[in-house]
């Protein structure tokens, strides 16, 4: 009977086949037994959500340890990152990044012309397939992991047993041994702000089909940069309202104040110290109108195409049932987990940005790789977790932005100033060297070295190419690099990575 195979430990069909059989199945079932109890599934490993942290948990768990693991997603497979997050980001980011390219070109002799504005729409269209060609690519993943999947929406039971919401609206019991919860966070809208519905969040910024003239961004955080760059960079006003002087204000002061100011060279309108009061929409024309308070008085900005709030990611844990298995959550309503993704119920763990600890995908995957490896890995990965520390990020801003380890405050409060070194480095980029002063963006370094032996303790960088010049020296920082260690590594010349190895 195809039950039987549908519960079998491999199962054999695709993703997509799997989950529509059963919605059929449970449609079966209940018309032929009335009151009968929701099919019942077993699992080892049972993770609640598909993201980045879910998929690199249970697909390691299964391929790499033989564990018999099941996803459950609401939603699209990949998670934030792969559908409304870091790859839908960086394709645009590009698209920004070529319409800087053109514009410089000519700075270098190409005889270049703009016919028209650019084609935002066809963009989009060509950013979205690329999305659902990926999700494509997850589903036959988790396929060829032997990872069964199962799309809907899950609910704790108890600790050990869940209920899944089918897209049918049946339900389903599955039981496991062990649960992951890896549910993410979702972008908020402030409710005290009156119009405030009128906005979009960052999943909202992914389905503007047309090219804007003129956005608003509310947000000082690495969302609300990156995308105001983004835009300014397409060609259309943007306005950014920060509650303080500078933005992207977890990272380095050099970082903070240097971006801040050339984000107003290039011409995006930061509104410093401002505070949003209402929002109003035009009904025919659906444009919108900003009231704000900022260090410059009150203000009124009309006309907005898009008020985009970017001002922070609440965790998924609504409706989750976590009180019926009594997992803790913190005064933020992030999931309390230890060092090793435990949560205080046994045998259910959490990870990723529920878990509010470094929101970023990589360390999402590599929490859930490490966890499967504790759980199902051999024993010398009994005791396997992810260190927290020197995770290097890069935010793609104009210019792009690098940074791991401590900031200088941070670096002061744990090492004393008297065991600081500081070493700096102000220049533009040889890139630049053909273009107009007006064109040339500014690049800047900072070194951070604790102790006589002069650990690097902290790498801030800002300029063309950051953000792939990082990944390399985070290696060298993780591995405890000292200013000795930089200098002894030949520069290569002509880069701007070369002044990172010979900073005086
Ligand atoms: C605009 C934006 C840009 C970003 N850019 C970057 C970047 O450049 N680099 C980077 O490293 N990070 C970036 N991030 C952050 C990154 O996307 C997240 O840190 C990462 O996706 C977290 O992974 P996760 O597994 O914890 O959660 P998610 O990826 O959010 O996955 C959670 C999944 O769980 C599902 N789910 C929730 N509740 C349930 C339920 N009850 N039942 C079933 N399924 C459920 C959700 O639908 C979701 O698919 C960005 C985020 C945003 C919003």
């Amino acid at each position: 009977m195809q039950t039987i195979s549908l519960l079998t430990r491999r199962p054999l069909l695709s993703a997509k086949t799997a989950t529509g059989r059963l919605g059929t199945l449970s449609r079966h079932f209940s018309a032929a037994a009335i009151n009968m109890a929701p099919i019942s599934k077993e699992t080892d490993f049972l993770v609640i959500g598909g993201g980045s942290g879910g998929l690199g948990a249970a697909r390691a768990a299964s391929s790499r340890y033989g564990a018999r693991a099941m996803v459950i997603e609401g939603k699209r497979l990949g998670g934030t990152c792969v559908n409304v997050g870091c790859v839908p980001k960086k394709v645009t980011w590009n698209a920004a990044f070529i319409a800087e390219t053109i514009h410089q070109a000519k700075a270098y002799g190409f005889n270049l012309q703009e016919t028209g504005p650019f084609d935002w729409t066809t963009f989009k269209n060509k950013r979205d397939a690329y999305i659902k060609r990926l999700n494509g690519i997850y589903e036959r993943n988790l396929t060829n992991d032997k990872v069964e999947y199962i799309h809907g929406w899950a609910k704790l039971l108890s600790k050990n047993s869940v209920e899944v919401t089918l897209d049918d609206g049946t339900k389903e019991v599955v039981n496991a041994k062990k649960i992951l919860i890896a549910v993410g966070g979702n972008p908020h809208i402030p409710p005290q702000v009156p119009g405030s519905e009128h906005g979009i969040n960052s999943d909202g910024f992914f389905d503007i089909d047309t090219l804007p003239k003129k956005v608003a961004l509310v947000g000082a955080g690495y969302i609300a940069v990156e995308f105001a760059g983004m835009f300014n960079a397409l060609g259309v006003e943007t306005h950014l309202f920060i509650r303080y002087n500078t933005f992207l204000r977890s990272f380095d002061p050099m970082i903070q104040e240097k971006v801040t100011a050339e984000y107003e060279r290039l011409g995006i309108h930061v509104h410093k110290g401002s505070q949003t009061n209402k929002v109003e929409k035009d009904e025919k024309t659906g444009k919108l109108t900003l009231h704000y308070k900022s260090k410059a008085g009150e203000g009124v900005l009309s006309d907005v195409d898009h008020l985009i709030w970017a001002i922070g990611r609440t965790p998924a844990t609504e409706g989750l049932g976590l009180e019926s298995a009594g997992v803790q959550l913190n005064q933020k309503g992030h999931i309390v987990v230890d060092d090793y993704q435990n949560t205080n119920v046994e045998n259910i763990y959490a990870l990723g940005d529920v878990t509010g600890k470094v929101e970023l995908t990589p360390v999402a995957i590599a929490a859930g790789r490490k966890l499967a490896a504790r759980l199902y890995g051999p024993e010398q990965f009994r005791t396997a977790k992810l260190d927290y520390d020197n995770i290097p990020s890069v935010v793609f801003a104009h210019p792009e932005v690098g940074s791991i380890g401590l900031t200088e405050p941070q670096a002061f409060e744990k090492y004393g100033a008297e065991n600081l070194k500081i070493y700096k480095t102000n220049f533009t980029a040889m890139y630049y060297a053909m273009m107009e002063a007006e064109d040339k963006a500014p690049t800047s370094y900072k070194l951070i070295c604790a102790g006589p032996e002069e650990k690097v303790v902290g790498l801030h960088i800002m300029g063309l190419g950051s953000g792939e010049m990082l990944q390399g020296f985070g290696v060298a920082v993780k591995m405890g690099a000292t200013k000795t260690d930089f200098d002894n590594c030949v520069a290569i010349h002509p880069t701007s990575a070369e002044e990172i190895v010979t900073l005086r």
